[in-house]
């Protein structure tokens, strides 16, 4: 059985924020003030989420991403990794990470059964990394990253979200990263989510301008887009063990091929990113005793409220309450 909204499109990916905490601040994602923390009695419990996880399965859910927050922060996020690699069904367990403490955790996760990471990295440059994710140990992350490829999450992909003025005179050296280690750098737009004020002072940079700036350094062809590229395309520089991609949220969205439903730590399943107000609540009927089937009716009803498209680009007033951390980037 396959999950298919009223648009046509499989849906079988569901990212799952486990916290909506952080041991970062990063500028882009969470504003120095006004985030309310979820009370902790509102956040899923692992066993509550599996339940959530095994109705989705039944209907299709393949591929599972845990996100945040910082997922790593989770107490126990190991044992975690393997109820869920558990479920029938269930395919590939992923994560997204800002990689702070995973020099220590890569090869316990890697034992539960994850299968690869995402890594957030957004300067190279020890001060502007500490500045924009408010205290941030670039050291630390970098080890994090090479405990990744030693454990063989693999592929490991590195996101760096490019902000105009501020770290995108780095797009060259971050995509330097690709060519001696099998690093796939995926460049984000940076968008609307998370701190207004600084986007509306710093915009995005379209993907067709960095991919111009990048040819102009390096000689690069298009990749094969290999398995679990996602919404990217890729591209190698000659030479690379890794590759480099391009999540063009904004400019070129793939809203037509989008295939995941979000739930957040306090259960909502979201349809789309970019709407909050498309979501459905899976905490109340769980904890008032849902059955399987109750789960897979809501998933339904999730699946078939997702929108066309975020129509960022075309909606006038953005006023997003959540950020990327409260929602599950
Ligand atoms: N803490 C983990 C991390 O940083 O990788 C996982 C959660 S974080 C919310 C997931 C992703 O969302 C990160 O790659 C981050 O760079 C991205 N993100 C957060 N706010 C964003 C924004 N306003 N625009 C684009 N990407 C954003
Ligand atoms: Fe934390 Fe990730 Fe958001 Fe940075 S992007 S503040 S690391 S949740």
């Amino acid at each position: 059985m396959a999950i298919t909204d009223s648009y046509n499109r499989k849906i079988d990916y569901l990212r799952i924020s486990v916290t909506d905490r952080c041991n970062m601040r990063c500028a882009y994602c969470m504003p120095l003030e006004g985030i309310k923390l979820i009370p902790h009695h509102e956040v899923l419990h692992y066993g509550e989420i599996r339940e959530i996880v095994k109705a989705g399965a039944l209907l299709g859910i393949k591929s599972i991403r845990l996100t945040g927050g910082e997922p790593t922060i989770r107490r126990d996020l190991s044992r975690f990794i393997s109820m869920l690699k558990e479920v029938e069904g269930i395919e590939e367990v992923t994560l997204t990470t800002n990689a702070l403490l995973l020099s220590k955790l890569a090869q316990e996760f890697k034992d539960a059964g994850l299968d690869r990471v995402n890594i957030s990295l957004d300067s190279l440059k020890p001060e502007r990394f500490s500045e924009i994710t408010r205290g941030g140990d670039l050291k630390a992350v970098l080890e994090g990253i090479q405990a990744a490829l030693d454990a063989d999450l693999s592929p490991v992909k590195l996101n760096v979200v490019v902000i105009p003025g501020f770290n995108d005179d780095e797009i060259e050296d971050m995509a330097a990263l690709s060519i001696e280690r099998p690093l796939h750098v995926r460049y984000i737009e940076f968008m609307p989510i998370g701190d207004q004020r600084l986007h509306k002072e710093k915009k995005y940079i379209k993907t067709a301008e960095l991919v111009e700036r990048l040819k102009k350094k390096f000689e690069i062809s298009v990749a094969n887009k290999g398995a679990g590229m996602g919404p990217a395309s890729s591209y190698r520089i000659k030479g690379a063990k890794g590759t480099i991609g391009f999540i063009s949220s904004i400019s070129e969205h793939f809203c037509s091929t989008c295939n995941r439903l979000r739930l957040s730590s306090d259960g909502w399943l979201r349809s789309c990113l970019f709407n909050e107000n498309l979501a459905v609540d899976m905490k109340t009927p769980l904890r008032n005793g849902a059955s399987l089937d109750d789960l897979k009716e809501l998933f339904m009803k999730a699946a078939g409220i997702k929108p066309v498209g975020h129509e960022l680009d075309t909606r006038g007033s953005l006023d997003f309450k959540r950020t990327m951390s409260q929602i599950g980037g």
